[in-house]
């Protein structure tokens, strides 16, 4: 199974409501082979008309970011949560996450990333099985089985949250120098935190 495979079985998934209001499923874009991995929630309406993450506002800002790091959108392999927009840009709801989850596994079994930069709330909490707040567990590094996990805020976030512009730029270019010297940077185990107490 390659991406393209996975991302072909689903181009006509029905397997939750969302298929019914929805333009085209949202895979994922950029380089298979990355080895920094971006996980958004889901689409939104610029996404679902040209099928591509991340393409909106939201997704010009990450762009920004990410060249802050000294990364371009070619560098990195960007998803979301869930694979299809909600009406109105709603929340995604818990059994959507939990229909679309295997996929997000799979494509991040297939990407195998070495760092997984979760934005926002439902990326990490999706990732980590657990209620947890990006405000307060973002910026700090947890060393999970086969890759690092980096929670940062949603670039959508720091849009409309003025205050919230400086800690997103503050934690790429803590990614930039993670990136730098991987090696070198103190882990936190994810179990020493507590996440999976
Ligand atoms: N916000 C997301 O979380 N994902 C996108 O693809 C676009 C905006």
């Amino acid at each position: 199974m390659t991406l393209h495979d996975l991302n072909e079985s689903l181009r006509d998934c029905q397997l939750c409501r969302l298929s019914s209001k929805r333009t085209q499923v949202v895979f994922g874009s950029g380089n298979p082979n990355a080895s920094i991995m971006f996980i958004g929630e889901a689409p939104g309406f610029h996404e679902d008309k040209q099928g591509e993450p991340f393409i909106g506002a939201a997704g010009k800002l990450l762009t920004e970011l990410l060249e802050s790091a000294g990364l371009s959108r070619d560098d990195v392999y960007i998803g979301n949560v869930i694979k299809c927009r909600p009406p109105d840009n709603r929340d995604p709801l818990p059994d959507e996450i939990a229909t679309c989850k295997p996929f997000l596994m799979q494509q991040i079994q297939l990407v195998k990333p070495d760092v997984i930069c979760t934005l926002g709330n439902f990326a990490v909490r999706t990732m980590l099985g657990k209620q947890l707040s990006i405000t307060k567990i973002r910026g700090q590094y947890f060393k999970l089985e086969g890759f690092h996990l980096f929670p940062m805020l949603h670039p959508a976030a720091a849009l409309h949250q003025g205050n919230f512009r400086a800690l997103i730029k503050e934690d790429f270019l803590k990614l930039k120098s993670f990136l730098t010297d991987l090696k070198k940077l103190p882990e936190k185990p994810a179990e020493q935190m507590g996440l999976f107490s």
